[in-house]
């Protein structure tokens, strides 16, 4: 069925927890990374510069934007079939699987949930077939983990909104057609959809990341930007709409690091399994057989907890706080299987010849974004004793 299987890293043979449906949709996207990702990504990422709107269209052609969402030309997928696919994503690379999650469940979605009808018939059909790209602005310079604390304002005059701030590390700016872009008004925090070639809108990329470098970020500027009416999302009402943005990506968060951690554990294992210290490979030695058991053990407990956390939420039962428990815990072992990993290549694991170093060093962002580990310790924290210990 799939073109690599993941035995033998299947120990416990998840495989067969997946239904023939997610485990064809499963191996399409594993062909597709390989065919289409893996022959090019260290280029891409040593360059710094992907083609983000070439592949967007061949993720479109797949179904693989919105993937999870339903009419529109979106595929209707189930939440554990759009999980496998961001986990095979990422095993290319983390920055493809961004730009997969920011379009699919960050800004399609934030259209999909809050938009009105018109708005939704304007975007949703082409960013399905990733003919428009979309990005997600809630971050600033000065308000990263605090987003209640924006400064980024809209203010009414007459039937028109004017947008006037900025945001920060935005995913796909720099190449997006439309932002959704939030933004604090006299009633709170509302959405925005807003095309991206408004007068007063300039997105910058930025360069110089050690990290995330086949994925496009960027910093926009709004400068008196003056929307109709119709730009504002009708039913996004208050913070609580972009964090639940942030919730669906994240859950594509909690598959994609997996993602990323095995294809460091499968280049280890080839790797130990070849190369010869002492007279007999590196796999022949007790410890670097300590090293794979652990990561295998924790690879595979993060897939269970992915896989329950995607049936809850087919099940429509999937609650922010377990997000974090998935996002903290996938994230955080999937960045100590890579740097383990990068142990057992030795100083070939600091090459690109070789993925490991690029997904650990790509592993830094995503422990950082769609909140960092710390503010999901301290969600968790809060539904455990009832306090807030935010701020
Ligand atoms: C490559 C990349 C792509 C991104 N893409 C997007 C995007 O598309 N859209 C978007 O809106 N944002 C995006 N982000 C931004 C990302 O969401 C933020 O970086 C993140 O929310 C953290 O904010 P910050 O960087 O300002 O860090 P800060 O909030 O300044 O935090 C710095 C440190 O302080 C800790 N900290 C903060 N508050 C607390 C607290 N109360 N208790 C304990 N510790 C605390 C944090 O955990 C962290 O360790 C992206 C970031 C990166 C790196």
């Amino acid at each position: 069925m799939s073109p690599r299987p993941s035995a033998p890293l299947d120990l416990l043979d998840l495989d067969s927890a997946l239904s023939e449906e997610e485990r064809q949709i499963r191996a399409v996207v594993r062909q597709l990374v390989d065919d289409r990702v893996r022959p090019h990504v260290a280029g891409w990422y040593e360059d710094g510069q992907v083609p983000a709107r070439e592949l967007a269209r061949e993720f479109g052609k797949l179904g693989l934007l919105g993937m999870h969402l339903t009419g529109y030309g979106c595929a209707g997928a189930s939440a554990v079939a759009y999980g496998l696919a961001c986990l095979e994503l990422e095993a290319g690379d983390s920055g493809l699987r961004s730009l997969v999650s920011v379009q699919g469940s960050l800004a399609m979605y934030a259209i999909w949930r809050y938009g009105s009808e018109e708005q939704k018939q304007r975007w949703l059909p082409s960013m399905a077939t990733g003919e428009a790209i979309g990005c997600f602005g809630l971050t600033e310079p000065d308000h990263g983990s605090d987003p209640a604390s924006m400064a980024t304002r809209a203010r009414r005059d007459g039937d028109d909104w004017v947008l006037t701030g900025g945001k920060m590390w935005i995913t796909n700016a720099p190449v997006a057609d439309v932002g959704v872009i939030w933004a604090r008004t006299e009633d709170g925090v509302r959405g925005f959809a807003v095309p991206m070639d408004t007068p007063g809108v300039s997105a910058r990329e930025i360069r110089h990341k050690m990290s995330l470098r086949a994925s496009v970020t960027g910093e926009i500027v709004l400068d008196d930007v003056r929307l109709p009416a119709d730009a504002l999302l009708p039913d996004a009402v208050g913070l609580k709409a972009p964090l639940s943005c942030l919730t669906e990506a994240r859950h594509g968060i909690v598959w994609g690091a997996l993602g990323a951690a095995r294809d460091c554990l499968e280049t280890a294992l080839a790797y130990a399994g070849t190369r010869t210290q002492f007279g007999r490979p590196l796999a022949g030695f007790q410890l670097t057989q300590a090293k794979l058991a652990d990561m295998t053990v924790e690879l595979q407990k993060g897939y269970l907890l992915a896989l329950h956390l995607g049936r809850l939420a087919d099940a429509g039962r999937l609650r922010p706080e377990q997000v974090s428990v998935g996002k903290l815990n996938n994230v955080r072992e999937a960045l100590a299987i890579a740097r383990e990993c990068r142990t057992i290549l030795g100083a070939n694991g600091i090459s690109g010849e070789y993925p490991v170093m690029r997904h650990a060093n790509n592993l830094e962002s995503v422990l950082t974004y769609e909140g960092t580990s710390e503010i999901h310790q301290l969600v968790i924290g809060q539904k455990l004793t009832g306090i807030n210990a935010f701020g």
